[in-house]
């Protein structure tokens, strides 16, 4: 029998431009799925409201058409497993919803921020916020339901340590009670937020390959939890290290303009953010402007570093320097 068809997904979401740091990322989630001939998805996860700009999406697409990256579906050029906005899902974000409540693994939430705050009188922060002190955790599946629109559905996380094997970062483990707590699953208004969409998405588009910034790292925990209350065959994951300032801060505005579209207006090839992030990859041994495809003979997953780069918008197009920061999350 054959391995399956390699499924990977570029999943920019349209909150702001895109930035030199998502250039990188998706280069390796290109690579990672053309290099052994896989098929590749463009979804846009436009669902967290507030905070989506209208014209980022086409942004987006053209930031990366014009890095030379391509892909098999997406909202520009359709595909089986349309539509490829978040927005346009609801649905099956809905039934996936009605099958956590049956099964018992979600419970109504009533608590706002400030009352979570105030529920542990020094709030735990967890790997990724801070943890969740359970007020609610005591509801039952058949128990009374609070009125519409007071409560977000939150999922009961598992009470053991758990492990995945990151395909860059290597072996990662985190205890979920303490580290991450119960998150939630939707928004008082009923909405659902971005755990549930991307775990249904990527078993509903039948990828098997994600590839992120390593700030996703906490949210691979809950996807796997997911996904396994879901019944789904999980996919592998790799998480890229971040692209960092010099002040050791993540790659941000206050570094200076490294937006995409805007290094395309200056005049800056695409082929120059290419073998910048191809040398600070580890993939060559120069930063010399080359093409995508160009990469894909000499690619592997293995070869990328595990620590995160610096760069900032004055000293770009100059060599990246490793720092010391370790990713790896501990179990306590
Ligand atoms: N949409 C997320 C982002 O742009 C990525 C989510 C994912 O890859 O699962 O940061
Ligand atoms: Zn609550």
């Amino acid at each position: 029998m054959h391995p399956p068809q390699t499924v990977g997904r570029l999943a920019p979401s349209p909150t702001g431009a895109q930035h030199l740091g998502n250039a990188r990322t998706f280069l390796v989630a290109w690579l990672a799925t053309r290099s052994v001939g896989g098929r590749l998805i463009l979804r846009v996860e436009d669902i967290d409201t507030p905070r989506i700009k209208p014209w980022a999406t086409q942004q987006a697409i053209d930031d990366l058409r014009w890095l030379g990256l391509d892909w098999d579906e997406g909202p520009d050029c359709g595909g089986v497993h349309a539509p490829y906005l978040q927005t346009l899902r609801g649905s099956q974000y809905h039934t996936a919803l009605q099958r956590l409540v049956a099964s018992g693994v979600v419970y109504p939430c009533t608590c706002s921020r400030a009352e979570i705050q105030r529920a542990a009188s020094a709030p735990h922060s967890g790997m990724d916020g801070s943890v969740y002190p359970g007020t609610c955790a005591t509801w039952r599946a058949g128990d009374r339901l609070p009125v519409k629109g007071t409560y977000c559905w939150r999922f009961r996380v598992a009470d053991r340590c758990q492990h995945y094997q990151d395909l860059i970062l290597g072996p990662q483990h985190l205890q979920p009670c303490t580290q991450l707590g119960d998150f939630p699953l939707t928004r008082k208004t009923g909405d659902v937020a971005y755990h549930l969409a991307v775990v249904v998405d990527d078993a509903a588009m039948g990828v098997n390959q994600v590839i992120r910034g390593a700030d996703l790292v906490p949210s691979t925990f809950r996807h796997l939890q997911l996904s396994e209350a879901l019944g789904f065959a999980p996919p592998q994951y790799a998480h890229v290290p971040l692209v960092l300032g010099p002040d050791g801060r993540r790659l941000a505005k206050r570094h200076g303009d490294t937006r995409l579209s805007q290094l395309r207006a200056d005049g800056i090839q695409p082929e120059s953010i290419i073998g910048w992030a191809a040398e600070s990859l580890g993939l060559m041994p120069t930063a010399e402007a080359i093409k995508p495809a160009e990469l894909l003979n000499v690619f592997s997953l293995g070869q990328i570093g595990r620590q995160a780069v610096v760069t900032s918008a004055e000293d770009w197009g100059i060599t990246p320097k490793p720092v010391e920061k370790s990713q790896d999350p501990k179990c306590f």
